[in-house]
């Protein structure tokens, strides 16, 4: 009898799961890029629409390449279900509003993702969800935050730009008591250092774009969680809503899966060592860092993941500074992308989090010195030598 796939190792799923080979016994996984898919007969038409025969129907309900890559993150997740979706926005906004509707009250993190943020502020208040944020880090704002209409709880951890810890488990409790479902958006840890499902939440949403893909080619997003929470809140509203993604992306993302342990572990031993480089240097006031024992929340770091990714932020202590650096860097990329084989860097104040007021970026301790860097996959050598030049420059 074949191997449960459940009892293999997580670089074994990485290369092995969904693996779903046609007729010819393909060495890779084959790209399905076809709109429909035709019946033998009217019969096995009437079959399929009713659901009594599982082949498919239209790409954009599933496709099987598209299939192939949910089975792979779902088996790596250790989730019973996953959908891929065109890009991670897509994801997240699919992902709150399948759980929402007029009436209902959202609790949110305050340090999100830019278009994360939007949403919630500037979108689901016209279908009449409220929103309250919180400060992430404090377990009784997310507490007092909870109203009998609570519906949903939205984390993300370590979030974007300066990398505060969300204690997962504790904040799943508290919005369980108060029946809300937690959605984790999980991109900064990758799901090769945090199993949100584990520490309790019901759906995790990647942008797939970032990590996944890891080589800079395309956009892509997944929504996990148990069957019957995904078959409920999303079946219908992915259907006919539309945000399916193209069968070549799925491929690509499902190939890019194949070396996500390597390339974000390698990463993550670079990031560590940058981290401490720049920590020495007396250019930076301070560096955020998850893996360091000076990160605020470096406890429930330890706790709740098994690694610490390959972001960093810090702070040169004033804009001009921190552009000085960004300008004298030869070998970093300027770029707000994250997660690539390429490392980059960027100054979220002007960039990613432009958009947030001062006094909201300053609430979350977003000042013009920082800098956020994603660390990629050159050799940490070369990179030492380029971020310690371009230091010495600001
Ligand atoms: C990039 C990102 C998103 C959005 O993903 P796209 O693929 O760009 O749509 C959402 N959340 C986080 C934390 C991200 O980094």
């Amino acid at each position: 009898m074949a191997d449960d796939p459940k009892s293999w190792q997580p670089a074994t799923k990485l290369i092995r799961g969904g693996l779903n080979r046609s007729a010819f016994g393909e060495t890779s996984e084959p790209i399905y890029l076809t709109q429909s898919f035709v019946y033998e007969s009217a019969g096995a038409a009437d079959a399929r629409f009713a659901g009594d025969d599982p082949g498919f129907v239209y790409s954009r309900y599933a496709n099987p390449t598209t299939q192939m890559f949910e089975e792979r993150l779902a088996l790596l997740e250790g989730a019973e279900f996953c959908r891929a979706v065109a890009s991670g926005m897509a994801a997240v906004h699919t992902a709150l509003t399948g759980l929402l509707k007029a009436g209902d009250h959202l609790v949110a993190g305050r340090a999100l993702f830019g278009s994360c943020n939007w949403i919630v502020t500037n979108w689901l208040p016209r279908f009449g969800v409220e929103t309250t944020f919180v400060d992430a880090t404090d377990l009784k704002a997310w507490e007092a935050a909870m109203r009998p209409n609570t519906k949903c709880v939205l984390v993300e951890s370590p979030a974007n730009p300066l990398l505060e810890i969300t204690d997962i488990a504790a904040v799943c409790k508290i919005a369980h008591a108060a029946g809300a479902k937690v959605v984790v958006d999980n991109v900064f840890a990758t799901p090769i250092f945090q199993k949100p499902l584990e520490l309790g939440a019901d759906i995790v949403v990647y942008s797939a774009t970032k990590h996944i893909d890891g080589q800079g080619r395309v956009l892509g997003g997944a929504i996990l969680g148990d069957f019957a929470l995904m078959d409920e809140a999303y079946r219908d509203i992915l259907r006919h809503t539309g945000p399916a993604i193209s069968p070549f992306n799925a491929w690509v993302l499902l190939k890019g899966l194949e070396t996500l342990d390597l390339r974000v572990r390698r990463q993550t031993e670079t990031a560590a060592v940058l981290a401490d480089v720049i920590a020495d240097h007396p250019a930076a006031c301070s560096v955020r860092y998850p893996g360091r024992a000076d990160h605020p929340q470096s406890e429930v770091a330890r706790a709740q993941m098994s690694g610490f990714s390959n972001l960093l932020a810090f702070d040169l202590g004033s804009r001009e500074a921190a552009w000085r650096f960004l300008d004298g860097l030869n070998l970093v990329d300027i770029s707000n992308n994250l997660g690539d084989a390429k490392s980059m860097a960027t100054h979220p104040s002007t960039t990613t989090h432009r958009a947030m007021p001062e006094e909201k970026r300053l609430e979350i301790g977003l000042t013009e010195g920082f800098v956020r860097m994603s660390v990629g996959l050159e050799d940490v050598a070369d990179l030492t030598k380029d971020i310690v030049q371009a230091l010495d420059a600001a």
